[in-house]
């Protein structure tokens, strides 16, 4: 296929507009697979995937397609996530494209993925072919939301095609758009080779694999080749394209899409956004991508000490799949070896835990989530102690002596929800609950209205997506932008146990939030820490000042002296299994605080 037969593209849409579905359709019609129930949501190979109902990673596959001007193409089909969390892997997969399919589920309309998958690719100058899909349903709107694009985006209507992904009406047109609406790939064959890695992932058997975008000249079977940005040189030792399934071949030209094995053992060599070359030739490098960047930060530790190195080499394998994961060696006297991850959101964090359980058998430990904060450094000498005058703050733990700090600010976003009118009010309330700001708010047809708010980050990252979705009964959609740091008022949050500090609970929080957060993490205290001998008084403290309190009642010895007196032997047991309890105790001055305890208050 010479690249005037190729197109590159990707399918875009909000989550549950028909993706996955349309994808097996399109592999389907090209005779890629087979017709049949247990194609379903073909790209979709992981676990989490199918269980979700969500795409974590880009897959992408190559097909054939027979053209109704007599013409063979080859179309390469780059998947992406539909989810904000993921929005790295969806530029990553644009970067490959020429031009992009975007869905619009024909009844719900226009949502806030939607807003934002379209600017993504609006940015990135790729043609937009929208698609309404699921017209076979009895309420579908097409008519509505096609105004709904052209409002929002200037899309004329006539561009504008309807199909049911589902029932199979309208696939051909889509193929037909792909190959008449979208430009081929521009790359040239005869210069020298430059190929683009824009994914990875581990091989238990052939090692890394890389997803490559050849843009000029080709890439063989057996050549030496070198990644520009490292230096470092390889010997490919299989090629192919994904079909979906990977079909090796001898070479890939440019103007393709494929996969690469090179024995690349170390998970750190495969650098995504990485130009790879022939040996000894000098190129230009290709534009990789913007590193993303964690915004919410956790720590995970392995459920029991001794499963540690098996947890690490899981997280070492993940961790190539999933480049934008940030990670760095911790430890806590409490629950002992770990690691500080670093996530794009909260669904990225969820979904990275539960590929570690499912994928690698791992049980781990996952902490309560926070947002980084920036402390601005006050005094020369300061400054210079700390290494800068701007100190990020991934862990609270970490957080500079307060007598140092100036000033502090958080992350904040632009949040993008688009909901039916009647919800107005309540939404405002939750917004303005969260420290919310509305910035913008327009019809965006008779019933729907989008509005913009700037939020805290801190303020969206545990529950507000479940609150807007219940408040809203699923009708409200959410999506959110960075805008960056700024100043705020927020102070450093202390838990002590009778007088006594525990490290592992101080948290930074707003000043507005901090007695009701303070009065939720006490009351949670009270619940898990076991009753002794003597009264306990749990209180959360900003400076000096107590701002919540509780009391855990002394055991009373008659009590005890009742439940365990007679039966020695019990009691042998008891004392036995207590002492092995009590390796994995932490004091808090008198207090005994089980590993248990930790664990049930630090995790989410
Ligand atoms: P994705 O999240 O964008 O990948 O969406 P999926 O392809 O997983 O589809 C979400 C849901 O919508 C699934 O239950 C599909 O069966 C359903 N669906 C997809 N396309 C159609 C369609 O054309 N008509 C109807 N009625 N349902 C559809
Ligand atoms: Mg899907």
């Amino acid at each position: 296929f010479p690249p005037e037969k190729i197109r590159n593209f990707s399918i875009i849409a909000h989550i549950d507009h028909g993706k996955s579905t349309l994808a097996d359709r399109l592999l389907e019609l090209t005779g890629t697979i087979s017709k049949s129930a247990d194609n379903k949501q073909i790209l979709d190979k992981l676990q989490v995937e199918r269980e979700r109902g969500i795409t974590v990673k880009a897959q992408t596959a190559s097909m054939v397609y027979q053209a109704k001007d007599g013409e063979r193409y080859l179309l390469n089909l780059i998947d992406t996530p539909g989810h904000v969390d993921f929005s790295y892997e969806v530029s990553r997969s644009l970067s490959a494209c020429d031009g992009v399919v975007l869905i619009v589920d024909a009844n719900q309309g226009v949502q806030a993925q939607t807003v934002a998958n379209f600017y993504l690719a609006f940015s990135k100058n790729l043609v937009i072919i929208p698609v309404l899909n699921k017209i076979d349903l009895k309420h579908a709107r097409p008519d509505v939301v096609t105004e709904q694009l052209h409002g929002l985006f200037e899309i004329p209507s006539e561009s504008v095609l309807r199909i049911s992904a589902k029932m199979g009406i309208g696939i051909d047109d889509v193929l037909e758009a792909v190959v008449s609406r979208i430009p081929h790939p521009t790359g040239n064959r005869d210069l020298v080779t430059r190929a683009l890695i824009f994914d990875s992932w581990y091989d238990r058997y052939k090692g890394v694999a890389l997803l490559v975008a050849v843009v000029d000249g080709h890439l063989r079977l057996s050549q030496n080749i070198t990644i520009a940005q490292s230096g470092k040189s390889y010997e490919t030792k299989e090629i192919g394209v994904l079909h979906p399934d990977p079909t090796p071949l001898r070479t890939l030209y440019a103007g393709q899409v494929g996969y690469l094995y090179c024995n690349m053992r170390s998970i750190k060599e495969a650098s995504v956004g990485g130009t790879i070359h022939p040996t000894n030739a000098t190129v230009e490098i290709l534009a990789g991508f913007k590193k993303a960047k964690p915004m919410v930060y956790a720590g995970v530790y392995p459920m029991d000490q001794s499963e540690h190195p098996m947890l690490r080499s899981a997280l070492e394998k993940l961790l190539l799949n999933d480049s934008s994961v940030e990670s760095k060696v911790e430890s806590s006297a409490a629950l002992g070896h770990g690691w500080r991850l670093g996530f794009l959101g909260v669904l990225h964090m969820d979904v990275f835990n539960q590929r570690l359980e499912q994928e690698y058998g791992a049980q781990v430990v996952l902490t309560a989530p926070n947002v980084p904060v920036k402390a601005k450094i006050f005094g020369a000498k300061n400054i210079k102690a700390y290494g800068g005058e701007i100190v990020t703050v991934n862990n609270p733990a970490n957080l500079p002596d307060p007598v140092m700090i100036e000033e502090m600010s958080e992350p904040f976003v632009i949040g993008t929800i688009i909901t039916p009118d009647v919800f107005l009010g309540e939404i405002m309330s939750l917004c303005m609950d969260r420290r919310g700001v509305q910035r913008d708010s327009r019809n965006i047809d008779s019933e729907r209205i989008m509005m913009t708010f700037k939020l805290p980050l801190n303020e969206i990252v545990v529950d507000f997506y479940d609150k807007l979705k219940s408040i809203t009964s699923g009708y409200a959609s959410f999506d959110y932008e960075e805008l960056g740091y700024e100043p705020s008022n927020l102070t450093i949050m202390d838990i002590l146990l009778n007088g006594d500090l525990i490290p592992e609970m101080t948290s930074i929080v707003h000043v507005t939030k901090a007695k009701e957060r303070g009065k939720a993490i006490c009351a949670r205290l009270k619940e898990t820490i076991p009753r002794h001998q003597f009264q306990i008084a749990i209180q959360a403290a900003v400076g000096s000042r107590i701002i919540a309190r509780e009391d855990i009642k002394a055991l009373r010895k008659d009590v005890a002296a009742k439940l365990y007196g007679g039966d020695r032997t019990r009691r042998d047991k008891l004392l036995k299994r207590q002492s092995e309890g009590k390796k994995r105790m932490k004091m808090i001055g008198r207090i005994e605080m089980p590993r248990e305890t930790f664990i049930k208050v630090l995790e989410r």
